[in-house]
This record gives C-alpha cells, sequence and structure tokens, in this order.
C-alpha cells in the first residue's frame, strides 16, 4: 500500500517522499485510515515498526485541514529521548507544511525551561511531553489544552513501569472529554488494559506480531564467564566488522565499569546513562549519529526509541532482565527493513533468563564458540532456575556491638 491510497494532503504527501517512505508498513497501514476516521486506538506495536509515522501522519493530515490555531495534539512518553526524537520526526514530516511542535521534558537548563514555557504559551500544534514536566507546567498554569483534539500514548507500558500512570490519570482529568485518544505500547499487560478502560471511548485494537524482533536482525549469544567477558568484548569490537555499536549494559555501574576497560584498551566509546547531564546526553548523542564515535555503552535508557540508523551491531555485556527489554535493546539495530547484528553475552547465573527470551521469541538462539585463547566458557542450561539467595545471605554482617 502506498502513501497516495491514504488521500493524504499533498504538501504532506512531498514531506513523505522526502523521507525515502514509499510502501506503508504494516501498522501505517492498519493505523492511519483508522485515525484519520476519528477512532479511538490501541496499538500493540514494537518500536522499528514505523508506529511514529502511524499516528503523526494522520494528525498532521487532519491539523491542516482544520483552522484552529491552539495546542491540536498532546503525546506522552516515558522518556526525553523518545520525545526529542518524535519532535525530530514531526518536523521532518511536516517540512512543507504549516504545523510545528515542541517536546517539553526534565532534565534541561533554565534557559530551555522558559523557552519551552514562552513556545507553549505562542500555542504549538503538537506537543510531545514526559509526563513530569508536563504536570509541572500544568501546575503553574503555562499550558492551555482546551482546544486539544488527540491524546497519543506512546510506549504505554514503558510508561507504567516508571511509575507514571498517576502523573497519567492527572494529565487526562485536565483535557476535554470530546477528544481522539490513541495508545501504542509493546506490550498488554492488565495494567495497560485497565488504564486502556478508563481513557479510551471503545477502541479499535491492532496488534502487529507482538514482540518479535524484526526479521533482519541476526541473533546470536557467547557462553561467557565474567572473566571472559572483557577480552571477548575487545576482539568483537577490534575485528573491525562493525562501524556503529550499542554495548548495553544492566547497571549505570557496570556502564561505568565497562567504558573505563574500553578506553584503556584504546576502543572509541563513550558511555551514555542517567547520571549524565542532559546537554552530554544530546552531544554524545549527536556524535553517535554522525558516526563520530563508534561505540556507546550504555543502560536500557538507550532502549527505548534511540532511532539512529545504520547500528549494526547490538552487544548485551550482560542478559537483559526482562525478555521484552531484550526486544527493545535489539530493536536498536535493523530499523525499518534493513539488517543488523544482535550479540548477548550469557553468564552461568544469566541462563534462565535468556532462556525466558527465547521461549519469548519462540526460537533457540546460536550459541557460539568462545575463542581458543579464552578457554572453555559454561555449559548452556535452559532449564536453569533463578539463583536463590539464603535468607539474609546478602546482608552485610556487622560486627557485635561494643556492650
Ligand atoms: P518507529 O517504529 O516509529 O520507531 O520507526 C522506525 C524507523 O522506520 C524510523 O527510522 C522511521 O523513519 C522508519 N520508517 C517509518 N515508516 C517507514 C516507511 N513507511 N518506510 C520506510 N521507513 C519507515
Amino acid at each position: 500500500m502506498t502513501f497516495d491510497d491514504f488521500k493524504l494532503e499533498y504538501d504532506l504527501l512531498d514531506g513523505i517522499d522526502a523521507m525515502g517512505y514509499t510502501k506503508a508498513t504494516p501498522i501505517q497501514e492498519q493505523a492511519i485510515p483508522r485515525i484519520l476516521n476519528n477512532e479511538d486506538l490501541i496499538a500493540c506495536a514494537q518500536t522499528g515498526t514505523g508506529k511514529t509515522a502511524a499516528f503523526v501522519l494522520p494528525i498532521l493530515n487532519k491539523i491542516i485541514t482544520s483552522e484552529t490555531k491552539h495546542i491540536n495534539t498532546l503525546v506522552l512518553v516515558p522518556t526525553r529521548e523518545l520525545a526529542q526524537q518524535i519532535d525530530q520526526q514531526i518536523e521532518a514530516m511536516a517540512y512543507y507544511i504549516d504545523v510545528c511542535s515542541i517536546a517539553v521534558y526534565g532534565g534541561s537548563d533554565g534557559i530551555t525551561w522558559e523557552q519551552q514555557k514562552r513556545a507553549l504559551k505562542k500555542g504549538a500544534d503538537i506537543v510531545i511531553a514526559t509526563p513530569g514536566r508536563l504536570i509541572a507546567l500544568l501546575n503553574m498554569g503555562a499550558i492551555d489544552f482546551g482546544q486539544l483534539q488527540h491524546l497519543v500514548l506512546d510506549e504505554a507500558d514503558r510508561m507504567l513501569d516508571m511509575g507514571f500512570v498517576e502523573d497519567i490519570e492527572r494529565i487526562v482529568s485536565e483535557l476535554p472529554q470530546e477528544r481522539q485518544t490513541l495508545l501504542f505500547s509493546a506490550t498488554m499487560p492488565p495494567k495497560i488494559r485497565s488504564l486502556a478502560g478508563k481513557i479510551l471511548n471503545n477502541p479499535v485494537q491492532i496488534s502487529i506480531a507482538i514482540s518479535k524482533p524484526a526479521a533482519g536482525i541476526v541473533q546470536q549469544a557467547y557462553l561467557a564467564h565474567d572473566s571472559q567477558k572483557d577480552a571477548l568484548l575487545k576482539g568483537i569490537l577490534n575485528s573491525g566488522t562493525f562501524k556503529s555499536i550499542i554495548i548495553f549494559c544492566s547497571t549505570k555501574d557496570k556502564v561505568k565499569v565497562v567504558h573505563h576497560m574500553l578506553q584503556k584498551a584504546k576502543i572509541d566509546a563513550k558511555p551514555f546513562h542517567s547520571d549524565l547531564k542532559q546537554e552530554e546526553r544530546e552531544e554524545i548523542m549527536q556524535q553517535f549519529k554522525n558516526q563520530k564515535i563508534t561505540a556507546l555503552v550504555g543502560t536500557d535508557v538507550l532502549s527505548r526509541g534511540i532511532d539512529v540508523t545504520g547500528i549494526d551491531l547490538v552487544l548485551n555485556y550482560d542478559v537483559p532482565p526482562d525478555p521484552e527489554d531484550y526486544i527493545h535493546r535489539i530493536g536498536r539495530t535493523a530499523r525499518a527493513e534493513t539488517t543488523g547484528t544482535a550479540i548477548t553475552f550469557i553468564n552461568e547465573k544469566d541462563m534462565y533468563r535468556f532462556a525466558a527470551i527465547e521461549k519469548m521469541i519462540e526460537r533457540e538462539l546460536p550459541k557460539l564458540a568462545l575463542p581458543e585463547s579464552l578457554g572453555e566458557g559454561p555449559i548452556y542450561n535452559p532449564l536453569a532456575k533463578k539463583p536463590s539467595f539464603k535468607p539474609g545471605g546478602n546482608r552485610k554482617k556487622f560486627p557485635p556491638r561494643n556492650k
């Protein structure tokens, strides 16, 4: 199906052409006509499916064919990176039309905060916001949603995981009841269904291949003891096979340790985690996009919504705690029908987690042999159980108190 089939405005079609989109993706095929038809929608779609354009295009089309100049659409997102990225995509798709958008998120400096407030007073057509910052603006009376027509919740499962449910309900209570609401989520746990029941009106449901990695990703794993991981990583990075790489670690501390180790080995990499200032994160992301940095080492902050084309390797230094996180992490490569590689290091403690991933993707993934110089790795046991801890076993022992 081409975009002409949706009967969109010509200037918008020019923007789509300029972005190089020729065919609509499955989520776009299903969602765009529904959204144009003013229906509420719940869409279960993973990142990388083209879901952003699936809601942005019909909304842009409706904005250009309407007369009003007030805030028309609110898009709620879990992270500032996703807010910025959607804002950039809107800017590109709306290149030939007169529609403006603004991203509103926390962690920015005083100047950006003032700019955001001024822009909101002047009235942007589309506001993309993280819930916390939006609540702050609502409390200051800096924003008027009286004429709002569309509410979009993007990556709703992530927003709930991050504890935003009350903020979302508070925000929704400030919006006109007569509106169109669209909810996008990679997973549909009961808490999402319950939120949807409260804020959507008789929604159409669309489900796009729930939680399956994109077909273009080659997925592999190494069974490696912790003591073997650094040498294995350096070997892969030094092989010269990959040009744009994301390395995921499960904690900030691990990110710092791995980054330090790579620095010592003179491998070009930058860390990316929530301890960095917003400007530092933006600068690093820009350099990575421009391929001035080969590798980023980050936590799951990087796994959602970061849309950088040309990432050819996603490397999981450890197995992500949740199978969904695995899908999000590896979804950073092979964006929109390109190809890429995802490699995961599995130690003996993480086997049960990796088995859960294989179960979810309904595939056993190849375990590659370690280079001989590293010796033997652990033996894979997909039936391994979560390691159990003795009660109190992790607690520090204090010396007896002096009497
Ligand atoms: P998303 O799932 O919204 O994060 O989109 C993933 C990537 O697919 C982004 O880089 C989009 O620019 C790209 N994309 C979206 N729609 C299309 C399309 N119809 N054809 C080609 N690429 C697309």
